[in-house]
């Protein structure tokens, strides 16, 4: 049976030493954070994620999801229960404003316990995980009366919420939206449509479902500048706040899909169901965006946190396998053969995998302080700053993170060879379960399409100038130093790399767009082996001063970090390459067959 133990320790270095948590304490809600909190609710999700997700994980992706004939849908054994610990765990509302019975912590934690709880139980963490987003957007763009009526309910866990975007023709082009909007006099709306792929759409957990759902009214304009979001619970709720009838929104049926069993993927029918306008008519897509950024950031933790769990049971099984003998030598004379880890591809393999974790997490918690402050911050140059950089990087972190994560959880696989396909270790489910991550929120070559069509250029390329600048300062800081020289030469060569990129784009994009949409892709993996190159250069050069200072009892750790950052520059770093003489060839080879010719 698969295993899992949370990084705690890691999560701590980065919060504490790395990214020096405890200076952003100028920030509401930061204060209360100190490390000994920290390090206590880190500690508290671990054991939760430890003791009660992970145990539910093989069970609930055995079980899966059932519909019943009444369309009610019945959630795997131990779902429910698990809810409601996590619930009265004040998970949900751990960085929610206390107004609303949140505990108004930062938001970085609830990334950090995002990270736990996908690793534990990837499908699980989807019911809370949609509910928080559909919490951020009722907060941002709710009226005052949407959020007393839904909110406290919502972060208590007594009710969920879901995304209603999707509909049979249409994922990505979301201007292509059918599902209609018709005023019914009194302030609400009846809506009607159907959606597909609503994850969490129908749940036997919470008493209520809270749908968002994007909708046209009628009469608007076509395409996205006629969108407009509602709030449609599923049962009506009651001037006293009780839960009442159903308010018609059916689950028409479940998918049968590759994985993420235990949780449910609902085809929603809307038949006039009464719904309420969030925001402003038509601005129904910006409303959304702030549910689908935070669920972007969550999908990007998903990669990292399939990645992680993978790596950490091939971890086991490498060091106890037995199957031929090291070419060094024989290292474990005792027995009839020498456990796997002592074979270089072996450890190649696994190398690659936690060289990328622990850089994908710092990335994570680099670009999760950034939405702290661009949320917090009374500064505002501070807040821009943060907020360009979060805008540029969300496309990169889910794209990359989702696609380098799955290759992780095959690498994997493949460490337990034959055993890695059957299903009782559970290395085939990691796999199945993280393949969805590089579809949903936008597929990944959509993201590298955002990135490269829309962040890329906004306000004159003002956030990649600056991330341009910050790690160019960066290596300028600290190339004096001997024993990081070795790994900033490999992040400086990078870095010129995407400069080069960058400025091919703009040579060469604009005129012929269909050369950006060609080298998109690999512009998304260039800038974000990048960022991982940084991080590791930053979390080396922590762990020199540590060494240095003596390292106060975590020599071997900080020596491991020092070896893992210098096969990332060697062995992962120079992809950088590839994908620039691959943008750089432009879209000709790529565009020139008719699509009769496929
Ligand atoms: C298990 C699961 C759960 C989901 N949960 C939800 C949910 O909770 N709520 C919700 O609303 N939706 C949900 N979805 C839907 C999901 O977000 C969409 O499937 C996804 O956004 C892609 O849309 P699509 O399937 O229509 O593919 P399409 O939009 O048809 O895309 C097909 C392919 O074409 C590519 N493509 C499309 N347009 C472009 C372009 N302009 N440039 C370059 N490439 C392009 C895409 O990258 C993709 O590879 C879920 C889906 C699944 C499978």
């Amino acid at each position: 049976m698969p295993v899992y133990k949370a990084p705690v320790e890691d999560t701590l270095f980065l919060l504490n030493d790395v990214f020096q948590f405890e200076r952003y304490n100028n920030l509401p809600g930061f204060a209360d954070a100190t490390p000994d909190l920290v390090e206590a609710v880190l500690g508290e999700g671990a054991k939760l994620c430890e003791e009660v997700l992970q145990p539910l994980n093989h069970s609930g992706d055995q079980e899966g999801c059932k519909r019943n004939a009444d369309g009610s849908v019945t959630t795997p054994k131990g779902f429910k229960e698990a809810y409601r610990a996590y619930s009265e765990g004040g998970w949900i509302g751990l960085a929610m404003d206390p107004e609303y019975g949140g505990q108004g912590l930062p938001y970085t934690l609830g990334a950090v316990m995002n990270e736990y709880a996908s690793a534990a139980n990837m499908a699980f963490a989807m019911y809370p995980g949609l509910t928080m987003g559909a919490i951020a957007a009722l907060y941002v763009h709710g009226s005052d009366e949407q959020k007393r009526a839904y909110l406290p309910k919502m972060i208590e866990g007594a009710w969920s919420g879901t995304m209603n975007l999707t509909e049979p023709h249409c994922g990505t082009d979301l201007g292509l939206i059918k599902a209609k909007a018709v005023p019914n006099g009194d302030g609400s709306y009846a809506i009607t449509g159907t959606k597909i792929f609503i994850s969490a759409g129908e749940q036997d957990i919470t008493e209520n479902i809270i749908h968002l759902v994007l909708a046209r009214i009628e009469g608007a304009p076509a395409g996205v500048k006629g969108i407009s979001l509602f709030v449609v619970p599923r049962n009506a709720i009651g001037a006293d706040g009780k839960v009442g009838e159903n308010n018609k929104v059916s689950c028409g049926s479940i998918e049968h899909k590759m994985g993420i069993h235990a949780n449910s993927t609902c085809v929603m029918n809307y038949d006039g169901a009464q719904g309420w306008l969030i925001g402003t008519e038509n601005k129904g897509l910006n409303a959304m965006f702030v549910m689908m950024n935070e669920a972007r950031l969550g999908v990007a933790i998903q990669g990292l946190a399939q990645s992680e769990v993978a790596y950490q049971n091939a971890v086991a099984y490498a060091k106890d396998r037995l199957q031929g003998r090291s070419l060094t030598g024989v290292k474990n004379p005792d027995k009839a053969a020498d456990p796997i880890i002592v074979h270089p591809d072996v450890r190649r393999t696994l190398m690659s995998i936690k060289a990328f974790n622990e850089a994908a997490r710092a990335f994570v918690l680099w670009n999760a302080i950034k939405s702290d402050v661009a949320h917090r911050s009374t500064d505002a140059a501070e807040r821009q700053a943060a907020d360009d950089q979060l805008g540029l990087m969300t496309p990169v972190l889910k794209g990359v993170l989702t696609d380098i994560g799955f290759d992780n959880a095959v690498k994997a696989q493949q460490m337990y060879g034959g055993h890695g396909y059957i299903a009782e270790h559970g290395m085939e489910q990691f796999v199945r379960d993280a393949r969805i991550a590089m579809i949903y929120e936008g597929a990944n070559g959509v993201q590298a399409m955002d990135l490269v069509g829309r962040k890329l250029g906004r306000d004159g390329g003002r956030a990649i100038m600056a991330f341009f600048n910050e790690v160019g300062a960066f290596v300028k800081e600290n190339e004096g130093d001997e024993a990081l020289k070795p790994l900033l030469a490999p992040l400086a060569a990078s870095l010129g790399h995407l400069q080069q990129a960058t400025m091919w784009f703009m040579n060469n994009a604009l005129a012929k767009p269909d050369n950006a949409g060609a080298g998109a892709h690999d512009y998304m993996h260039l800038l974000g082996l990048v960022c991982l190159g940084y991080m590791w250069a930053k979390m080396a050069k922590v762990a020199q001063d540590k060494l240095r200072a003596g390292a106060n009892g975590a020599t071997e750790l900080m020596n491991a970090k020092l070896v893992t950052a210098r096969f990332f520059m060697e062995r992962s770093l120079p992809e950088t390459a590839a994908h620039l003489a691959r943008i750089t060839s432009g879209s000709d080879a790529t565009m020139a067959l008719s699509a009769e010719q496929f």
